[in-house]
């Protein structure tokens, strides 16, 4: 069987594509990251493994980055 050598788009790791049960990802943990990066553009989320107050953490801050789009600068009026 023919291996494919990729390299991981979060950590530009190379390894074996079908080895891994997250690719394009090497590991979990970088394709959380990927994900994490995506939801929130550029917060960092330092992925080990999520626990469910991780979770939950992540999921407010994708709500707050969305209800933050829809109010704009009313937050300001004082
Ligand atoms: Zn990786």
């Amino acid at each position: 069987m023919k291996k494919i050598e990729v390299a991981c788009p979060t950590c530009k790791k190379k390894f074996a594509y079908y080895s891994s049960e997250f690719r394009p990802f090497c590991s979990e943990r970088c394709r959380l990251i990927d994900l994490g990066q995506w939801l929130t553009e550029s917060y960092a989320v330092p992925v080990q493994k999520l626990t469910e107050d991780e979770q939950q953490t992540l999921e407010q801050l994708i709500n707050e980055k969305n209800s933050d789009e829809e109010s704009s600068d009313e937050d300001d009026l004082r």
